[in-house]
């Protein structure tokens, strides 16, 4: 029989984590004659009682693993994490909030099953709990990263997928420090099904990702997966000398037929405001991939455990 491990990151999900369980477990009762389960969840550095709750799971349910991290690594190093000790022929990847229906598990099993597909993927066709600032930034995200990426982004991409023991070795393989999880599973390749659902509001608890969150993890899906930011600004450089050039025959030429009459200072001061915001905005660019070629080359690990269902401690609530 084959094995399906499911893993599932968790920060703050003291809330969720009890419904989740609850769910999942029924789907693996109506499975049961088709696959084995492992869960695995990945408390990752939670301040609430998360973890109080995995120990609670673990005692009572065999099939349940967990892995807790010594502080918040985010949920990249989570899955991560998830993913390097699961030992199923069939790994899955699932938020804690049932934002995502596991009723689709069984649906995606028999995909992977019965078709040459190696990973069932989903995504959603509504955005349903997220704010209007949050649609509108993710829709043009995907716009941009669509036109100056090789490596395809699909739209409405979900972190919930179920993939073969092969496709979870070849992203495990890379083992790059800023993970951008919805680029690797792409960049590894294999053949993807993608299955659309509705996505449901979170059962409990609130999201994780505020304004600036998303947008740094943004920056990072573009730096990770696109060198196209780099030519812009040697592009926006070399438009800049052109256009200099150009000013400066215009100068030269009027100084010479009409003298130096002092004057059109207030355009020079815009001209030099403008040139070095520019400038400051291409160093800026350099120097958002020159830091994570700095945190790439100190290959620190991508996660540090505290305390796993084998070690766990004593006498604690
Ligand atoms: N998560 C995590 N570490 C973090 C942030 C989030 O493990 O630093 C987990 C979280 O517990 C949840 C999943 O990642 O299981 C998705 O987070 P959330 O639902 O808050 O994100 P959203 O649905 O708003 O994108
Ligand atoms: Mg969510």
């Amino acid at each position: 029989m084959k094995k399906i491990s499911i893993v599932v990151p968790c920060h703050n999900e003291e809330a969720s984590i009890p419904l989740f369980y609850k769910t999942v477990n029924e789907i693996t009762e109506t499975m049961k004659k088709k696959a084995d389960f492992e869960f695995i969840f990945v408390n990752d550095g939670s301040t609430d009682k998360t973890l109080h709750e995995l120990r609670n799971l673990a005692d009572k349910d065999q099939r349940v693993h967990y892995i807790s991290f010594s502080r918040n690594f985010g949920k990249e190093s989570a899955m991560y994490a998830g993913l390097e000790s699961s030992t199923g022929d069939y790994v899955t990847t699932m938020d804690a909030d049932l934002q995502d229906p596991p009723s689709l598990l069984e649906e995606m099993f028999t995909i992977l099953e019965t078709e040459e597909y190696d990973c069932v993927a989903t995504k959603s066709t509504n955005r349903k709990g997220y704010s209007f600032l949050r649609k509108f930034f993710t829709k043009w995200f995907y716009k941009v990263i669509g036109k100056i990426s090789s490596i395809e982004m699909v739209p409405g991409a979900r972190d919930f997928r179920l993939m073969t023991r092969q496709m979870v070795d070849a992203v495990l393989s890379m083992q790059e420090y800023n993970r951008y999880s919805k680029g690797l599973f792409s960049f590894v390749g294999f053949d993807t099904k993608w299955i659309e659902f509705e996505i449901e509001e979170r059962v409990a608890g609130k999201t994780n990702f505020n304004f600036g969150k998303l947008f740094s993890y943004a920056v990072e899906g573009i730096v990770a997966f696109s060198t196209a930011p780099l030519v812009f600004a040697a592009i926006v450089g070399f438009v800049f000398c052109l256009i200099a050039v150009i000013l400066i025959t215009i100068i030269i030429t009027k100084t010479l037929i009409w003298g130096d009459p002092v004057g059109g200072w207030p355009s020079m001061a815009c001209i030099m405001f403008l040139v070095g915001g520019v400038q400051l905005f291409c160093t800026g660019i350099i120097g958002e991939y020159l830091s994570k070629t700095y945190l790439e080359t100190k290959k620190r690990p991508i996660y540090i455990i505290k305390e796993t269902e084998k070690n766990k401690r004593k006498n604690v609530i």
